[in-house]
């Protein structure tokens, strides 16, 4: 374990012990300071990240802090949930950078474990979630939600009982977990927050980064278009291909965009496509802009 803090240059050490975020780098570690704030009766909060943390990593960062006693991050790049042609060896790195934009959100925690110590041998035992994770994501990248529910699992069983925080822009990933915990009884409480965007409506990524000033510039069509998809509903359009013919009209005006990976107008929870839109309703597409794929998606509430 290694006390990381920004103190100011001269104080005293571990003068800001109390204020600043405690690297934890082993598993063993981690869990026994948690389970003694657990012992004293005190709540966790959870918010993994993959790092290279924008605002929309730190306000599931602040909300863990504001709704429980101790906030929780980690930083951790998965290698189960890329694919062999994905950008696991690009994947941006910044930690010093990280652990301060943790620290100034709130955390107290950060877990920031190497892959051996996530995968000291190679796992035989894998999460994997049938239906919520079949269409869509799961058809363009067909490793990575179980990927995903695998390395989660594995925190959820380090963190131990907490309160977790993932984020409204990975849609299905948010569905495939609120089902995880509830089949497997984990002892986590998942919360669901909004996505945080750009002035100019692009969600923020880690892999907006990697846009061409071109096509950063073309992004926001992304938003705007699922944006068209809400006005069709709320014009009374009920038939989901009429609202994805809407939202694949406005992305083709967007040039550089290849043909979209998919475009889904589907029921919130189940992420089907009904006969007829009705209650809660999710809009979700995947648009490669050259080596970038980008993801996004809104809600609709039919009253
Ligand atoms: P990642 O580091 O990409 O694995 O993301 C870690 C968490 O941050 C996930 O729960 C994401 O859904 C969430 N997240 C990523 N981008 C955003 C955003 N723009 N707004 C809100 N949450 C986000």
């Amino acid at each position: 374990m290694r006390r990381w803090s920004i103190s100011p240059v001269g104080s005293p050490p571990n003068s800001r012990q109390n204020d600043g975020v405690e690297r934890f780098d082993t598993i063993a570690a981690l869990r026994v300071h948690l389970d003694s704030v657990r012992a004293a009766g005190r709540s966790v909060g959870f918010a993994p990240t993959m790092g290279a943390l924008h605002d929309g990593h730190r306000s599931l960062i602040e909300a863990a802090a504001r709704h429980n006693d101790v906030a929780v991050t980690s930083v951790f790049v998965n290698p189960l949930q890329f694919a062999p042609d994905e950008d696991l060896a690009e994947y941006p790195r910044p930690l010093e950078q990280d652990l301060a934009v943790a620290e100034a959100a709130g955390a107290r925690v950060a877990f920031v474990p190497t892959p051996e110590e996530m995968y000291p041998r190679e796992p035989w035992t894998t999460v994997s979630l049938r239906v919520v994770t079949e269409p869509w994501e799961g058809e363009s990248r067909p490793t990575h939600f179980a990927g995903v529910a695998t390395v989660v699992t594995k925190l959820f069983n380090i963190i131990g009982p907490c309160r977790a925080y993932f984020g409204e822009k990975d849609y299905q990933q948010l569905a495939m977990l609120r089902r995880m915990v509830t089949d497997l009884d984990q002892p986590v409480e998942i919360v669901g927050m909004p996505t945080v965007r750009e002035a100019d409506g692009l969600a923020m990524s880690s892999r907006n980064l990697g846009l061409t000033e071109s096509h950063r510039a073309q992004a926001p069509v992304v938003h705007r278009a699922l944006n068209a998809g809400v006005a069709a509903i709320e014009a009374g359009e009920r038939y989901p291909a009429a609202v994805e013919a809407a939202i694949r009209q406005i992305l083709a005006t967007a040039l550089d965009a290849d043909e979209p990976d998919y475009v889904a107008v589907v029921d919130a929870s189940s992420l089907r496509v009904p006969e007829r839109l009705e209650g809660e309703v999710r809009l979700l597409t995947a648009v490669r802009f050259g080596e970038v794929r980008l993801i996004d998606n809104v809600g609709v509430v039919i009253p």
